[in-house]
């Protein structure tokens, strides 16, 4: 099949994709807009593309998974309300699809992942499609201290609880959006900073993989 024919089919999938996610809630059109125009299917290996606009998680190696569309939706839905533009620190770049995602609406992305070969993988990817997202290797749990404070924080890996230092790199009225819970699920925390004053709301249960690290769980 010629490439033109691919795409034009990658792109249906994409409008489908995103009507299912508009039928489960999501109506920010920012988002949508989003999801419509990044290409998921090149977030993963050549030999998966069939799988990318599947609702559902996918393995991109070393035992992680790049997330569920309607979870990335939800989540940056939850950002956009509350922190519409500015500077925003993603933990957990996986495949560097969520990154991709908050770049194309505007927010100025920082990216930390602990895996050096996820690292590599994403930097190859934003490469390839010029897309300018701060990234670093490392402890994630520790934040990103040279570029502080982040208007937003996404935590795309599940917490014990929030990282203190997450929580002290924001900046006022600035906003984290964290799973936290154990192994057997996590419920979509939102702390939203005012002043010294921290406000905290849960909301639905998900089941992320685990974010390994100094304020994390401890590795195995
Ligand atoms: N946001 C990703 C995407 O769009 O594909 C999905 C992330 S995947 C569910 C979670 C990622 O968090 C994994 O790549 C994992 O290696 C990473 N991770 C776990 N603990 C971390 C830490 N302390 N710092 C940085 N990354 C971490």
């Amino acid at each position: 099949m010629a490439e033109q024919e691919y795409d034009r089919i990658y792109e249906d999938r994409r409008y489908e994709m995103v009507e299912q996610l508009k039928r489960y809630g999501i109506t920010n059109t920012r988002v949508l807009e989003a999801f419509l125009s990044v290409e998921r299917h090149l977030f993963f290996d050549p030999e998966n593309r069939g799988y990318a606009y599947d609702d559902c998680a996918f393995p991109i190696g070393c035992g992680q998974t790049i997330s569920q569309p309607y979870t990335v939706a939800y989540m940056t839905s939850m950002l956009v309300e509350r922190c519409p533009s500015g500077k925003v620190l993603e933990i957990g770049t996986g495949s560097g699809y969520q990154a991709a995602i908050l770049n194309f609406m505007g927010y100025s992305v920082y990216t930390v992942e602990r895996i050096p070969e996820l690292f590599k993988r994403a930097s190859a990817i934003f490469s390839a499609l010029g897309l300018k997202i701060h990234q670093r290797l490392g402890d994630g749990t520790l934040g990103w201290r040279e570029n502080v404070p982040y208007d937003g924080i996404i935590v795309t890996a599940g917490a014990p609880e929030p990282p203190p230092t997450l929580l002290e790199q924001l900046a006022d009225s600035g906003v984290i959006i964290i799973p936290i819970g154990g192994s057997a699920g996590q419920r979509m925390t939102v702390i939203t900073r005012s002043g010294d004053t921290l406000r905290r709301e849960e909301f639905h249960a998900f089941a992320f993989v685990p974010l390994i690290g100094k304020e994390g769980w401890r590795d195995g």
